[in-house]
């Protein structure tokens, strides 16, 4: 599967049904193994039963209907009764099954669903960004609900229905050979190319499926993009350009959907002359045969009606199959999705033998660091630093020099590819990436807020965190005050987008978020989007005092920052260009100075 991909891209999937897919999705149903099994077995029951109704109908015409000759020593009354309590049983059977069928199977295929969505989610949480960089988050949006819930079908019933269908079908030809074999062979003349015609019909449809749903994963992937961007669409005013974009992928996709929906009217149109010219044939022979032979051809009234019933008993089981078959198919090439999705090994796992970091002081050391996000291109080169604990460091440097990619390895969101990171002597790729994380607290310039209330929100960073001490962190930080005024305080509601709140009221919430757990390590990306003045203030007060106690590292923006820093690190050349505290590297008027002068 390609790697990267993107809205307009279609994802390369295997082309055939996977077998091992299946395996893979079949040990999910494992579990459930006592319910499949208990209505597989009463499928062939059922599927037994089925064959009963036609021949106590040939019964009746033959021995009651038209000569009441009643069967043995049984009269003619007795007879009737017989077939026709048979024949209520076998109705009421079947809808008693058919209930239970639906109530089982419906309950297992949806637990099953359950469980591939738990997996599939749970493993996301593990994935490192690497996976989230290379494609759209639409798509994986896509695999979790959409593809997932297409299986709900083919595990409730489709794989069943469709081996007791195949042996229905089969009972039923079996079937017929005992009636009448003259009948039943001009049966199988026509049934063949009938399978013929529908097998390469299927086999058309489950192209046309795999194109359509690739189409409605780059729709589900654009419109999934332009949600997130809709503040800058409407900004640089590109919300016609969005619609074309909408236009075209929505294009696709009914194109893809209606040239699916062409194959799949065929079918049943299809299906039904057969069915009719099979019906004609019988009609013919029988006619044939009565007229050449007469009673001597030992074909009844009885026998032609019963044939003709099981002749209609064959298409629903024939359509189901095909339809079934392609939603297996369907299913199929869905899997391969969603078990990667399952499957995909993290980039970063923790050793085996991993320890926890113990508590730390700060210190921060890379010694020969080379990381790339891509093969060949490396961003940063045998980078060195070695920062002592309690230090604040600034980032500085040309966009896309590697800035946040210096801090991002910090917290091993990315796996280098040579050299070693530690803290306080810990290399951070021999411990565990919680017992890492727990300790660095990270504040990105976009303060995502979740859904939920102001106190949630702070309490993200440490669950078990009391109200107290959510109160008391955002007191430390210059919070409380703003969020008093709320009309609910601590419990005002919040959405995902922190609708309501400022740039800068959202930044003190991920302050005080931050502050609750305490850590030695501190990493920021500081917010270049303006903010009024006093909110200003208030952030670069919280900072101050999140940063007095810990080891900093600091994207800066701002010249306040720069310059109380005790160490600024000018990043480019895919290493540190220039290292000092403000006034030595003004001093040395190099690259620092010139971005300075030029920020003047
Ligand atoms: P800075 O913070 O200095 O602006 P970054 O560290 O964000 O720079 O990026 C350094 C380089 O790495 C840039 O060329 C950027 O395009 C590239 N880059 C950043 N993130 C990724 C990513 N997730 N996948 C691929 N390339 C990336």
């Amino acid at each position: 599967m390609s790697k990267r991909n993107r809205f307009f891209e279609d994802e390369l999937i295997q082309s055939r049904f996977s077998r091992k897919m299946m395996g893979k999705a079949l040990r999910y149903a494992v579990p459930y193994r006592r319910v499949i099994l208990f209505i597989g077995v009463l499928m062939v029951v059922i599927g037994f039963t089925s064959l009963l109704p036609p021949m106590l109908n040939g019964i009746l015409i033959d021995r009651v209907i038209t000569t009441r000759a009643g069967f043995g020593s049984l009269n003619f009354w007795t007879v009737a009764i017989i077939c026709l309590g048979a024949w209520a049983a076998v109705i009421i059977f079947e809808v008693v099954y058919s209930f239970f069928r639906m109530k089982l199977m419906g309950h297992a295929g949806f637990k099953i669903v359950e469980d591939i969505r738990k997996d599939a989610f749970g493993n996301l949480q593990k994935l490192t960004f690497d996976y989230y960089d290379t494609r759209p988050a639409g798509k994986i949006l896509v695999r979790l609900t959409n593809n997932v819930d297409d299986l709900a079908h083919v595990f409730s019933n489709a794989i069943l229905a469709t081996l007791i269908d195949v042996v229905r079908v089969s009972l039923i030809l079996v079937w017929l050979f005992v009636l009448d074999y003259r009948l039943a062979s001009i049966i199988v003349i026509v049934v063949i190319p009938m399978g013929g015609a529908l097998f390469f019909l299927q086999r058309s449809l489950m192209r046309r499926g795999r194109v359509m749903r690739n189409k409605v994963g780059n729709r589900t992937a654009y419109i999934a993009e332009n949600i997130q961007g809709t503040t800058v669409t409407k900004c640089f005013n590109r919300t016609a350009g969005s619609s074309e974009v909408m236009h075209d992928v929505n294009t696709k996709a009914n194109r893809a959907w209606y040239k699916m929906v062409r194959v799949n009217e065929l079918f049943f149109p299809l299906s039904d002359g057969f069915f009719q010219i099979g019906l004609m044939a019988v009609y013919a022979a029988s006619i044939f045969l009565f007229s050449r032979f007469g009673d001597a051809s030992g074909l009844t009234l009885g026998t032609l009606i019963s044939f003709i019933m099981y002749m209609g008993m064959f298409g629903p089981p024939l359509n189901a199959i095909a339809l079934n078959l392609q939603q297996i198919s369907d299913a199929s090439s869905n899997l391969e999705r969603i078990i990667e999705v399952v499957e995909t090994k993290p980039d970063i796992v923790d050793d085996e033998d991993a320890t926890e970091l113990p508590p730390i002081e700060g210190r921060v050391q890379f010694e020969d660091v080379t990381f790339g996000y891509d093969e060949g291109v490396n961003i940063l080169e045998d980078f060195n630093l070695d920062v002592p604990a309690g230090k604040t460091i600034a980032l500085v440097g040309p966009t896309g020099a590697g800035k946040s990619t210096v801090v991002n390895l910090i917290t091993r969101f990315y796996a280098i590819k040579s050299g070693r990171i530690s803290i306080d002597g810990h290399d951070i790729s021999t411990v565990t990436q919680s017992s890492l994380r727990r300790q660095i607290g990270v504040m990105m310039q976009d303060s995502f807020i979740f859904s939920g209330t102001i106190l949630d929100n702070i309490r993200y960073a440490r669950p078990e965190a009391t109200q107290e001490e959510c109160i008391e962190a955002s007191k430390k930080v210059f919070a409380h005050e703003f969020i008093t005024k709320l009309p609910n305080g601590y419990n005002t509601k919040t959405d995902e987008q922190g609708q309501g709140l400022s740039q800068g009221e959202k930044q003190l919430i991920n302050i005080a978020r931050l502050v609750l757990t305490e850590p030695k390590i501190v990493i920021l990306d500081e917010a270049t989007s303006s903010i009024d003045t006093e909110t200003e203030g208030l952030i670069q007060n919280a900072l101050k005092i999140i940063l007095k106690d810990c080891t900093a590292f600091v994207i800066a923006h701002r010249l306040s920052t720069i310059r109380s820093a005790d160490c600024i690190l000018y990043i480019a050349d895919r290493g540190i260009a220039e290292a000092g505290t403000h006034e030595e590297l003004m001093g040395k008027k190099g690259r620092y100075y010139d971005l300075v002068k030029s920020a003047c």
